[in-house]
């Protein structure tokens, strides 16, 4: 079996549709509430910020900074043995404080990441077909 195959990878359900079909079209998109303006994450029904319903999927910088991150080396799916060690980091996106998305950052040496390092979106094509959003640091 390809491992890559069997490397888990997100399934789009209810509410994130939109999404992942931006991601799709290299295109990093959340809602962003009608009524206040705030973007919210995870994809939800009701604003998180003021519960208002209506929302519209705006489109994102795709920058922003390293908040944490965790270099994983140890390959607790079988799909990682040969991916390990890999990143998982938080990165609070620009467009608002606390607007954190947690991704993978790729093309990095593990002992150059910092806190704050500005990082930019990229879009890496699961095998199955679905693009992840992903972050290199930014130059
Ligand atoms: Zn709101």
């Amino acid at each position: 079996m390809n491992d890559a195959f069997a490397f888990p990878y997100p399934i789009p359900e209810y509410g994130a549709e939109a999404y992942w079909a931006a991601c799709n079209e290299e295109r990093l998109v959340m809602q962003r509430c009608a009524a206040c303006g705030k973007f919210r994450w995870h994809p939800s029904p009701l604003c998180t910020h003021c519960s208002d319903e209506r929302f519209t999927w705006a489109p994102l910088s795709g920058r922003g900074k390293i908040t944490t991150w965790t270099v994983i080396t140890h390959p607790v799916h079988p799909a990682a043995v040969t991916r390990v060690p890999y990143v998982v980091a938080q990165i609070e996106l620009d467009e608002q404080p606390g607007l954190n998305l947690i991704s993978n950052l790729i093309d990095v040496d593990p002992d150059r990441i910092a806190f704050d390092a500005p990082v930019a979106v990229t879009f890496v094509t699961h095998p199955a077909g679905q693009k992840l959003p992903m972050f290199r640091l930014a130059r």
